[in-house]
């Protein structure tokens, strides 16, 4: 149960499995990876180690300088390759990670499965994923403002969309998420270690906090949208 992200200008990839490598020791059943590639929003996910993900990787990387990456600890669903993350909508034009658990997940379904909505996995967070598809209006930050307003349970998320390739939102209510700055580039992790190898410079998230980054900037906001200013926090300790 690990999360990490980034957008820059390097290869992200490599970036994001060393991340979740450092998170390792939080423990997990599965792993995966999307990247915004030349061909769009691309997942990878196996369950297993992260060797397993790394050896289909190696024959068949995922080139792209944004992306977000996941080690599951299942809660619901048995571990498996469909179940593991990152998840999407069935325009597969959204992708999710997420940490912690959807309390409400079974009425979310039937809703969204009302809407026509087709469910490939077992997890609670594969509803995530359609409902900020089916809520979203142009602008990734106020759909996800919007599905977390459904959601009721203890979440850390990472959210990418093909239509924002820019773009990657992060979002913490009881489950740990950390923002580290970068120069042109940006990372989310679950805890620093994910991170701090590429920067010291970091904002924690508190509870029912978000965040919107881009290469050249973060933006913090409470999940209302009511934008924060805070002092980025220097790590001065090692791993
Ligand atoms: N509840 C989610 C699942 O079972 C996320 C688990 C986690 O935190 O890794 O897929």
């Amino acid at each position: 149960c690990g999360i990490v992200g980034y957008v820059g200008k390097r290869d992200s990839q490599d970036i994001l499995i060393d991340g979740l490598k450092k998170l390792e020791y939080r423990g997990y059943d599965s792993a995966g990876i999307a990247v915004h590639t030349a061909n769009g929003l691309e997942v990878k996910k196996a369950k297993g180690r992260l060797a397993v993900l790394e050896s289909q990787l190696s024959g068949d990387p995922l080139r792209g300088t944004i992306g977000i990456g996941h080690t599951r600890w299942a809660t619901h669903g048995k571990p498996s390759d469909v179940n593991s993350h990152p998840h999407t909508d069935n325009s597969q034009k959204f992708s999710v990670v997420h940490n912690g658990i959807i309390e409400n997940y079974i009425a979310l379904k039937e809703e969204l499965i009302a809407q026509g909505v087709q469910f490939v996995s077992e997890t609670d967070t594969e509803v995530i994923s359609h409902l900020i598809a089916s809520l979203y209006e142009g602008d990734i930050v106020k759909a996800v403002q919007k599905a977390v307003k459904r959601m009721s349970g203890a979440f850390a998320l990472g959210v990418l969309t093909e239509y924002e390739p820019d773009k990657l939102v992060a979002v913490r209510l009881a489950s740990p998420l950390i923002i580290g700055v970068g120069q042109d580039e940006n990372f989310i992790g679950s805890d620093i270690p994910a991170i701090l190898e590429h920067t010291r410079n970091v904002y924690i998230l508190n509870d029912g906090e978000m965040a919107a980054l881009t290469q050249d900037g973060v933006e913090l906001m409470t999940i209302e949208g009511n934008f924060i200013s805070r002092e980025m926090f220097h790590v001065d300790w090692d791993i």
